[in-house]
């Protein structure tokens, strides 16, 4: 159901040489399932997130949903695709840290055309693990929390597809595990692509995973168990 094909990234900085980010990328994912993308700092993986995200756009190829080409993407369906069927998780967690759990989420929810309420917002906290005074901001949490609170902030648009970049690369061993774990549950009705360069984790919780290096996938394999 989700295509890339031929997918080029070329940075071309004003005042220094090029960096050919993505060299030719085609892969194709299924509608559900973990997939891992994993490769050395630099390979192209947080470039090629962020082309199927629709984050950024490529120098050359396209990704393709629902039978439908970027290449035919209008403006307002690059809008509707980031507003609609993808969600977005960073290491960094990108929450809104002057703002209370609460805005960080009612924010994503009127976004969404939906009612702000509280009752409504803590079941997206209960979903993710998480039940904490939802008045507190960002500043104020555990890293663990703060994931889980980009994670639920993700997920009320209801995407088909979860890109995540370094989701625990700010985190310790074990509360790393648990945002894998909930991410893994995720998965199970939606597509997770996991951005890492960590093989161990990959393979605990990947069903699949896709190496890089240099721009280029160099190898592609279901994880078997
Ligand atoms: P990774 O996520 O695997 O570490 P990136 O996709 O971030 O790799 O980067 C791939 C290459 O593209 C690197 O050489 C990086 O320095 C370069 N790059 C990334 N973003 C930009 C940018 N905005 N401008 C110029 N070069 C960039
Ligand atoms: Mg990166």
């Amino acid at each position: 159901m989700f295509q890339i094909k031929d997918l080029v990234k070329t940075y071309a900085p004003k005042k220094a040489e090029p960096v050919f980010a993505l060299r030719g990328v085609t892969v194709d994912f299924g509608e559900t399932g973990m997939v891992f993308i994993l490769g050395k700092s630099g390979c192209g993986k947080s470039t090629l997130l962020h082309l199927m995200g629709g984050l950024d756009y490529p120098t050359a190829g396209e990704f393709v949903i629902d039978g439908k080409s970027s290449k035919n993407f209008t403006k307002e369906d690059y809008d509707n695709y980031r507003n609609t069927c993808v969600g977005f998780i960073f290491q960094e967690y990108n929450l809104l840290p002057e703002f209370t759990v609460y805005e960080n989420l009612a924010i994503a929810l009127l976004l969404q055309g939906k009612r702000a309420e509280k009752s409504v917002l803590r079941e997206h906290l209960k979903r993710v693990g998480l039940e904490l005074d939802e008045m507190r901001r960002p500043p104020q949490l555990s890293g663990g929390q703060k994931q889980r609170v980009a994670i639920a902030r993700a997920l009320i648009k209801d995407p088909r597809i979860i890109f995540a970049d370094e989701p625990t690369g700010a985190l310790d061993e074990k509360t790393g595990k648990d945002v894998l774990a909930l991410l893994k549950s995720l998965s199970k009705d939606r597509l997770v692509i996991v951005v890492s360069h960590d093989a161990e984790f990959a393979h605990a919780f990947g069903d699949r995973v896709i190496e890089m290096a240099d721009g280029l996938i160099v190898a592609d394999s279901a994880v078997s168990r």
